[in-house]
C-alpha cells in the first residue's frame, strides 16, 4: 500500500463507520483471527464493526475473543444480510475471489455498492476492490493486519484480544512458524504480540490439544491409507465418507493431515482426498516442498488454487477416479518434481 492509499483509508476511517469484516468459507485460524482482530481494532476506533462468515467456526477456534459475536451467513442469514446492507465499508480478509465465500454470500458481495478494502496473501487477486493490500510473500493475513494497523499509526491500540487473534492466525498459517514464509519479521511481530498479551503456550494448547479420541482414530485410518509414490516424490491420503462416519467425523478433524505425506523423506508433493457426500465432491488439499507450485497444479487440474506450497481444490468424480486422475498426472510432472527441492 502506498502513502496515498493509506491517507485515503485514514480519512475514510476518521469518522465512525458501519463496517463488516468477511472471510472465506470453512474459515481457518488466519481467516477468523484476521476478521476478529480487525473487529476489535475498529471497535476501539469508535466504529461499528461486525464479522460475517459464510459458515461456522471450527471447534478448535471457538474460544477466540469475540467469536460469539460472529454472524454465519448460512445459519443467521437475516442478520448477516442486514449487517451487509447497513455497512459502508467491507473488509475482505484472507481471500481474493468472491466464489471463495460460497454461492449465496457471493451474490450479496457482488451486488454490494459500498467501499471494499481487501487484505490478503493469496495469489492472483480477482476481486474488484477500492483498496487492495495484497502480498503473496507474507505468511498470513494476520501478519498483514498487524502491518496494516501499523501503517495506520495505531500499533498502540493492539491489546490482548487483538494480539491473541493475530497470534493464532500467524501460528496456524505458518504451521507453528515452520513454513518458509516465516521470516524474521514474522518472529519480531510474534514477539511483540506476546508482549502485548498473547499467551503463546495457552494458544498453542487450545488450538492443538483439543482432539477427541475418535479424531486420533481417524488419523490412524488416514495414515493407514497413505500411499507413497517414491518415483514421483509424491504421497497421498484418502478418506471416504464411510470412514469419516465410522470415526464420528467433526469439522476440523482432518485439518493438517495432508502434511504427514511431506514428513516422509524424499516426498515433495502431498495430497489428501476427502469424500464429501453432502456436497457431492471430493475435497482436495495439496502441499509441496520447494518450487513445485500446487497453486498452479490445482488451478490446472482440480478447480482450485491457493499458494505455491499449500493449495486446495475439488473434484466432481468419485474418490477412486479422483485418485486415478492425480496419479495419472504425475508422470508429466516427474522431471519438475525431481528437481523441485534440494534437501
Ligand atoms: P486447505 O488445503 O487448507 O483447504 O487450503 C490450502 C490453501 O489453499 C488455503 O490458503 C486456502 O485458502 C487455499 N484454497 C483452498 N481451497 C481453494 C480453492 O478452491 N480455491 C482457491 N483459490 N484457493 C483455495
Ligand atoms: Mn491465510
Amino acid at each position: 500500500m502506498n502513502e496515498k492509499q493509506i491517507s485515503a483509508i485514514k480519512e475514510l476511517l476518521s469518522v465512525p463507520r458501519n463496517i463488516v469484516l468477511v472471510a472465506h468459507k470453512n474459515p481457518d485460524g488466519d481467516a477468523i483471527g484476521s476478521t476478529l482482530a480487525m473487529q476489535h481494532y475498529l471497535t476501539q476506533k469508535g466504529h461499528t464493526a461486525t464479522t460475517v462468515l459464510p459458515n461456522d467456526v471450527p471447534e478448535f477456534l471457538q474460544w477466540l475473543p469475540g467469536v460469539e459475536t460472529v454472524y454465519k451467513y448460512d445459519k443467521q442469514n437475516k442478520q448477516s444480510k442486514r449487517a451487509l446492507d447497513n455497512s459502508e465499508i467491507i473488509f475482505v480478509l484472507d481471500f481474493n475471489a468472491f466464489h471463495r465465500v460460497g454461492e449465496d454470500m457471493q451474490k450479496a458481495l457482488e451486488s454490494y455498492q459500498g467501499t471494499y478494502i481487501m487484505i490478503d496473501h493469496h495469489q492472483q487477486p480477482d476481486v474488484i476492490s477500492d483498496f487492495i493490500y495484497s502480498d503473496t510473500s507474507i505468511c498470513s493475513t494476520c501478519q498483514m493486519v498487524y502491518q496494516f494497523i501499523d501503517m495506520l499509526g495505531d500499533i498502540e491500540l493492539i491489546d490482548e484480544n487483538i494480539a491473541t487473534c493475530l497470534y493464532t492466525g500467524i501460528m496456524t498459517d505458518t504451521g507453528s512458524f515452520r513454513f518458509p514464509s516465516t521470516t524474521s519479521t514474522t518472529h519480531k511481530i510474534i514477539g511483540d504480540l506476546i508482549d502485548k498479551g498473547a499467551d503463546n503456550a495457552k494458544i498453542h494448547d487450545k488450538v492443538f490439544n483439543t482432539s477427541s479420541y475418535s479424531r486420533l482414530q481417524l488419523m490412524g485410518a488416514a495414515l493407514s491409507n497413505l500411499k507413497v509414490l517414491p518415483e514421483f516424490h509424491a504421497a497421498y491420503i484418502t478418506l471416504s465418507q464411510e470412514e469419516l462416519n465410522s470415526f464420528h467425523y467433526q469439522k476440523g478433524d482432518t485439518e493438517g493431515l495432508v502434511n504427514y505425506g511431506l514428513s516422509i523423506k524424499g516426498i515433495y508433493l502431498a495430497a489428501i482426498f476427502i469424500e464429501d457426500e453432502e456436497q457431492d465432491i471430493i475435497k482436495i488439499s495439496l502441499r509441496s516442498k520447494g518450487n513445485f507450485s500446487v497453486n498452479q497444479f490445482s488451478r490446472n487440474h482440480f478447480n482450485g488454487g491457493g499458494h505455491d506450497n499449500a493449495a486446495g481444490g475439488r473434484s466432481n468424480v468419485t474418490l477412486e477416479e479422483t485418485v486415478q486422475k492425480f496419479v495419472g498426472l504425475l508422470p508429466r510432472y516427474k522431471e519438475e518434481l525431481e528437481t523441485s527441492y534440494e534437501s
